[in-house]
């Protein structure tokens, strides 16, 4: 296969700062080499695809989604904060027909790769998005996710998704793992028996993690508007003893939070939470748009990247969030947080999504040997600095048609 140089008026790796009048060239799917497209035509020779206009940027990576959700979207827009949400969820989730569930899930691939990522991070109950995926064109970490509180019920579920697990893990090429939904849902014994099975196999884990305060109100006191939901969904176990601790510092008790376990919203945590993150070298994964809509508040973004902790979005499922494009949150993001760089949101919503599934070494930015997965964003200036460019960026992305180059 001949070598593809795509040039551009601007390149944007991620991992070095852009390069004006780029190229990137590309064979067999990888990146052989990235510079100004002089030096890229110094080195090499190929077919030349001029862009022009605009820049050139890795796929995006969205860590935490839930598409088998993606139905949901139509009948649960009327929330009135984090927990009538979680109770309508509860009880409208078989509302969707398994036909409208599916093709749900098509449509929302269909439109994740219209704006430009190309890895998910997704959760699912059931099993029902990995045949999808495996017939579509993105990349995904599967979570098989563990619900329960109530031991029995806790074990019934871990039992079905082990055997979920083995199935298809020998029928298809698709990373899948465990997750917990949460330490409101999830028995102390099962989050354990979860953490012992990332160490056996070495593999990344996750949870949904200190998202609303009445999660944080629950595990201090073990009572709450989040108590009352579970008992009205029979999902409260009584012998349930509250460790007394923040979410974090109660997983963290567990010896659930280590450098595999990626931690999902981190909107309610205090200065010592941030230190065992830290400390622990856990992934974080935030979902502002998500947040926003439940009312939940924000996560303190400016507090762990001062602790110098990687930040991942995700857009979380379309039954808490709008749309499932990154571009949003990231300029979301920018528009809440204006005193944080454009290279710092564009590298959230790319090379740390990427590190917090494990893919950092294929995916997340524009190095040789990584996998050819990028997209080029139409600008309708000419920047001077590099800072204007990854505002404008993330404000095009949000706008204009994504073209993606893969070969
Ligand atoms: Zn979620």
């Amino acid at each position: 296969m001949p070598v593809s140089i795509h040039t551009a008026d601007w390149i944007i790796p991620i991992t070095a700062s852009p390069i004006k009048n780029g190229a990137v060239a590309i064979n067999e799917g990888r990146i052989l080499h990235v510079g100004t497209y002089k030096d890229v035509c110094e080195r090499l020779t190929g077919m030349v695809f001029h862009h022009g206009k605009g820049a050139i940027m890795p796929a995006l990576v969205n860590a935490h989604i839930h598409l088998e959700l993606s139905s949901l979207k139509n009948y649960l827009d009327d929330s009135e904060g984090f927990i009538d949400w979680l109770r309508n969820l509860v009880e409208r989730r078989s509302i969707p027909s398994p036909s409208e569930v599916k093709d749900a899930m098509i449509l929302a691939i269909d439109r994740l790769k219209q704006t430009g990522t190309i890895l998910i991070g997704d959760i699912t109950n059931t099993g029902l998005s990995i045949p999808i995926l495996t017939s579509k064109p993105i990349k995904a970490m599967v979570f098989l996710e563990v619900v329960g509180l109530k031991m029995e019920k806790a074990k019934v579920h871990w039992n079905q998704l082990l055997k979920l697990l083995t199935q298809w893990s020998k029928r298809i090429n698709l990373p899948i793992t465990l997750a917990a939904h949460s330490p409101y849902s999830v028995s102390k014994e099962i989050l354990r028996q979860i953490r012992d099975w990332s160490e056996s196999h070495d593999q990344i884990i996750s949870i949904h993690l200190a998202e609303s305060e009445e999660e944080v109100i629950f595990l201090m006191t073990g009572g709450g508007p989040l108590k009352d939901l579970l008992v009205d969904i029979e999902a409260f176990d009584p012998d349930f003893n509250p460790p007394g601790l923040s979410p974090v510092a109660y997983l963290a008790k567990l010896g659930f939070l280590g450098d595999k376990t990626l931690c999902v919203h981190l909107v309610h945590i205090n200065h010592e939470d941030i230190y065992i993150l830290k400390k622990k070298g856990v992934k974080v994964c935030i979902c502002p748009l998500s947040n926003h809509r439940l009312k939940v508040g924000l996560p303190p973004v400016d507090k762990l990247l001062k602790a110098d902790i990687p930040i991942a979005l995700g857009t979380d499922s379309l039954a808490s969030n709008e749309d499932i494009n990154l571009f949003r949150e990231m300029a979301y993001l920018k528009a809440e947080f204006s005193h944080i760089p454009g290279h710092e949101i564009l590298k959230m919503g790319s090379l740390y999504g990427a590190t917090a599934l494990g893919m950092e070494s294929t995916l997340g930015s524009i190095e040789p040997g990584k996998e050819a997965h990028l997209i080029f964003i139409p600008l309708e200036a000419t920047f001077l600095s590099t800072i204007e460019l990854e505002e404008a960026v993330i404000e095009s992305g949000l706008k204009q048609k994504v073209k993606w180059i893969e070969k």
